[in-house]
């Protein structure tokens, strides 16, 4: 296989070391293989293309923990869109947002659910090449209890009710054994109701039993899955980090004892800022049902609070998008640096939670750092993202996007 080598890159590994300007990075077999000084005698630079940095950043690939890759932002009627077009459509769609976030930066991504199988589909044609973009984990189709969040069964223009809703710790343990053995590598559940589909329940709420939660996540343990918990307010939350999931996603409306319980489990928390802020600016402009604006109008407010009493507790943060939901673009992923820097996150620690934070969450030991051992995934930037997050979300800034080794995007000007 080729050789890649980026010299005079200012990289920025991914870890807690300083920025080292005048670096060389050596890629070789899909991994990278040597670091070092430009000029270094010792670089294996025989054979190797050769892309000159001059001076740009060069920072590990970066990862989002929570995309919608088969939804489409731009339909006001999403649950449609998600529902009752076919899977195929939706495989399709997917791919081509899948490639959108790649020639963002972005090479590696966590799908957290589809209606349909339409995200493991999409991983396996990535995996075999078939089509473009990130590393992919998916949690096939996100599992719901009956009459909770993305329950669509009473939904007559929905066609299909596709297993998503279940009962009782059988039919948790039922869902759990089904969705890993359609291929999926997560497990996604929704603790609480959603702003996309509104329901009875107080937001706030867990739904599930806890033995269905502990069901969840122990009948996903055995199959060497980890499980996804989306969850808005403080009873859902403490539920989900009680029953040992290893992310939660939103926590909007958190309160201390919800941040204690995940600080205590060492529970990762996602804040998905780009969608609730894409919601919210839905709502305001009456795009969105009256019960989906409410919830969206609700959460808007307190989740920068929730989101710094987790800073503030050390909670682990990873970072994740939401994109898919209404209102959001894919591509536009690292514009929610420049929230959770606002929210009181210093720029190192985002980026982190974007690179090697992401990569441990994920459980990708060769993810998120630049270093010789590591996959061969790295972002070439234009200017210093640690002095302005904002760079990262500025494609004309992302100027090359190299995944296992290999150039994907070119965009340096010279070029
Ligand atoms: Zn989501």
């Amino acid at each position: 296989m080729a050789t890649l080598a980026i010299r005079s890159a200012t990289l920025w590994d991914g870890t807690h070391a300083d920025p080292r300007p005048g670096t060389t990075v050596v890629m070789r077999d899909g991994d990278v293989t040597w670091v070092g000084p430009d000029g270094a005698p010792s670089a294996p630079l025989a054979d190797a293309q050769v892309i000159d940095a001059d001076g740009r950043w060069l920072l590990p690939g970066l990862i989002d923990l929570h995309v919608h890759l088969t939804f489409d932002p731009r339909d006001p009627d999403f649950l449609r869109v998600a529902t009752q077009l076919p899977v195929a459509e939706a495989a399709f769609r997917g791919a081509h947002h899948a490639r959108l976030m790649l020639e963002a930066g972005f090479t590696g991504v966590r799908d957290l659910g589809a209606f349909g199988d339409a995200n493991v589909a999409i991983k396996r044609a990535l995996d075999n090449g078939w089509v473009r973009g990130p590393r992919l984990a998916t949690c096939g189709v996100f599992i719901t209890v009956r009459g909770g969040h993305a329950d669509l069964a009473l939904r007559r223009e929905v066609a299909i009710d596709q297993g998503i809703a279940v009962s009782g710790v059988e039919g948790v343990r039922e869902a759990v054994r089904s969705r890993a053995h359609r291929g999926a590598d997560w497990i996604k559940v929704l603790a609480t109701a959603g702003v996309m589909t509104g329901g009875g329940a107080p937001m706030g709420a867990c739904l599930w039993e806890d033995d269905e939660l502990v069901a969840a996540v122990q009948a996903s343990t055995r199959l060497g899955r980890k499980v996804a918990a989306h969850a808005h307010g403080a009873d859902g939350i403490v539920a989900a980090a009680n029953a040992g999931v290893a992310t939660i996603e939103h926590v909007t409306m958190a309160d201390t004892r919800a941040i204690d319980a995940m600080a205590h489990h060492g529970t990762a928390l996602i804040p998905t800022f780009s969608a609730a802020e894409a919601v919210y600016r839905e709502a305001q402009a009456g795009r969105l049902s009256p019960s989906s604006a409410a919830f969206a109008m609700t959460i808007g407010p307190r989740h920068r609070e929730s989101f710094k009493l987790a800073l503030d507790a050390g909670v682990t943060i990873g970072f994740g998008t939401d994109i898919g939901v209404p209102g959001t673009t894919f591509g536009d992923n690292a514009a929610e640096f420049q929230t959770m820097v606002a929210a009181g996150m210093a720029p190192a620690a985002a980026l982190r939670a974007a690179t090697s934070g992401a990569a441990t969450i994920l459980g990708w030991p060769k993810a998120g750092i630049v270093a010789p051992g590591y996959w061969g995934d790295a972002v070439l930037v234009d200017g210093d993202p640690l002095a302005d997050v904002g760079i990262l979300a500025n494609r004309a800034r992302v100027h090359a996007v190299i995944k296992g080794g290999v150039l994907e995007v070119d965009r340096r000007p010279e070029s």
